[in-house]
């Protein structure tokens, strides 16, 4: 704690330079017993201004009310020193980490600017206002990338009715441009390694600020993932024994990337794509953007939002999103 905030301590001994650079600069003014006035007083008097100002300025005045550690030397932290304290803080909060974050950040921006002439207010809050079409589903999945594809087929081989809403055409998501590969511990070349390996590989590949649950999650079930979308019908490249190919990649500790030449997100989403397609209870709906999520209480309850060929606005009611 002390090491952490020595530079700030450097401000106290700033005072005694401070007051020794006047007493200088004063002293140069006198020059037996007659006022001087040159070049060397006017720096003396130039360099203690700089240094008063600098080290009485907000910046480095901050020092004596910003740490609660400087409690130690400064007791009564209170008053201005404490909004000085306040307006400084010593770092930026930390950002928080959730599934909900791009939701979130979806819901609060705006919608695309209404054509010239018609009310561009939004309406009050509770109330609709022009045209809009409604759907009803039982699970609405927002998103036809690999993430959203995947999880229509398990809510529509659960036995929901499921709408899987994209603001792109179908197949258009950033799945499709994945070329390194999917990052899974088959240890088909490299037999040490694991999912534990890899679970340790990607904690340290983020600096150990992943959501290590999310990271758990991944690199446990990533194995499962992959056989299933063999089983599916994706054509991975193969070894010679006819086991599915792995390849090294950046902070991955032994060949781990299996892959499709370089082109694996498109066989990914062609998988699923497929597979979700040829699942019954589910049903697509292209070039939506959805830009609000619905709320009954604290419950999500459907989306809204517009096509993007015509403009229309739509209201999706769903048991779950
Ligand atoms: C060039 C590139 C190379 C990559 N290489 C690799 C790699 O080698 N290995 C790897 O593991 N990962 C790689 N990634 C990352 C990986 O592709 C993504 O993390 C992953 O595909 C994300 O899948 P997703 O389903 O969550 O999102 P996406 O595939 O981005 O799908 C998002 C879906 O949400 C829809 N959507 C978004 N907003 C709205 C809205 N408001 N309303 C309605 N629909 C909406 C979009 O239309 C889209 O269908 C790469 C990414 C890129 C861009």
């Amino acid at each position: 704690m002390v090491l952490n905030n020595l530079h700030r301590f450097f401000w106290y001994p700033a005072f005694i330079v401070v007051v020794l650079l006047w007493v200088d600069a004063f002293a140069s003014f006198d020059d037996r017993g007659h006022l001087y006035l040159g070049l060397g007083t006017l720096i003396l008097l130039v360099n203690a201004v700089l240094l008063s100002a600098y080290s009485f300025g907000c910046h480095a005045f901050r020092h004596a009310a910003a740490g609660p550690r400087l409690l130690l030397l400064l007791p009564g932290r209170q008053g201005s020193l404490a909004a000085l304290a306040r307006r400084h803080r010593l770092q930026r909060p930390p950002c928080r980490l959730g599934l909900g974050q791009h939701v979130q950040r979806g819901d609060r921006r705006g919608l695309h600017p209404s054509p010239p002439g018609r009310d561009a207010r939004p309406p009050p809050p509770g109330e609709m206002s022009g045209r809009y079409q409604t759907r009803e589903c039982d699970v609405l999945v927002i998103g036809a990338g690999g993430a959203g594809l995947r999880a229509a087929i398990a809510a529509a081989e659960a036995g929901c009715s499921t709408l899987v809403v994209g603001k792109s055409l179908l197949g258009k998501a950033h799945t499709v441009m994945a070329e390194g590969g999917i990052a899974a511990g088959l240890a088909n070349l490299d037999t040490p390694d694991s999912w534990e390996v890899h679970f340790a590989d990607t904690m340290l590949g983020g600096q150990l600020i992943n959501n290590w649950r999310m990271v758990d999650l991944y690199s446990r079930e990533v194995i499962d993932r992959v056989y299933e979308l063999e089983r599916w019908g994706g054509l991975f490249d193969r070894t010679d024994d006819g086991l599915i190919m792995q390849r090294a990649f950046g902070a991955h500790s032994w060949k781990r990337l299996c892959h499709v030449g370089d082109r694996t997100g498109l066989e990914l989403i062609r998988t699923l794509q497929d597979k979700m397609v040829h699942t019954p209870g589910t049903d697509v709906l292209m070039e939506c953007t959805l830009t609000r999520l619905l709320t009954h209480g604290d419950r999500v309850c459907g989306a809204f939002g517009y096509l993007r060929n015509t403009g229309e606005l739509i209201v999706i009611r769903a048991g779950a999103v």
